[in-house]
């Protein structure tokens, strides 16, 4: 069984989550853009051993305490989609000019690319590029507990912000439509910033999406 915990961090209340094998107890953090020591905290009080950092993008809210946490725990860096590569370049810039402490350069261990598989425990997640938002964004999805984790390309009653630089919006409506709308309308999704909701409902109520 696969289970996780959303976390938000940042003065941008981003949701990192953490998630599990139950039978392991082997455990990879999605996105943890800052807060190392709550997120710690959390790995803790849940008794899992970390073993990967998963990135959905390379936004600061998103990846900002990546290099430093990879560092001290020796872990991995999973992901996002190399379309990313001048995103993570310019983390020092927007630590900067968000008021983030300064982000430690990084290279991801593996690049992520649509099709691809990542592996925790016994659990397997699937992973689609969703280009729009940022040229690189992934999401990953645990079909075994119809979730998804799809960082700022979808929320509940919105969609991602297109205008950073190589942001497209027929891009971002397309990765949603045609990427995210076959995992089902009862998948249940873990969106960067907010609540829960299912793609049911997005398809139902979003107004950006709405009837797609
Ligand atoms: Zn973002
Ligand atoms: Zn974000």
């Amino acid at each position: 069984m696969l289970q996780y915990l959303t976390v938000p961090v940042t003065p941008f209340q981003q949701n990192c989550s953490i998630v599990w094998c139950d039978a392991t107890k082997d455990a990879a953090i999605i996105d943890p853009g800052g807060d190392i020591d709550t997120l710690l905290a959390e790995v803790q009080h849940l008794g899992v051993r970390l073993k990967a950092i998963w990135l959905t993008h390379a936004h600061i809210d998103h990846a900002g305490a990546t290099g430093e946490l990879a560092e001290q725990l020796q872990l991995p860096i999973i992901g996002p989609h190399p379309a990313d590569q001048f995103w993570i370049d310019a983390l020092p810039q927007q630590s900067a000019m968000f008021g983030f402490p300064p982000a430690r350069p990084f290279a991801p261990t593996r690049w992520l690319h649509d099709g691809d598989t990542v592996q925790i425990g016994n659990e397997t997640l699937n992973v689609r590029h969703c280009p729009g938002h940022t040229p690189g964004h992934v999401v990953f999805h645990a079909p075994q507990i119809d979730r998804a984790f799809v960082g700022d390309v979808l929320f509940a009653g919105s969609i991602g912000r297109t205008d950073f630089p190589q942001g497209n919006h027929q891009q971002l409506i397309d990765s949603i439509t045609q990427r995210l709308w076959p995992m089902g309308d009862q998948t249940v999704f873990i969106p960067g910033h907010g609540p829960e909701s299912s793609f049911g409902r997005e398809r139902r109520s979003n107004p950006y999406v709405q009837g797609t």
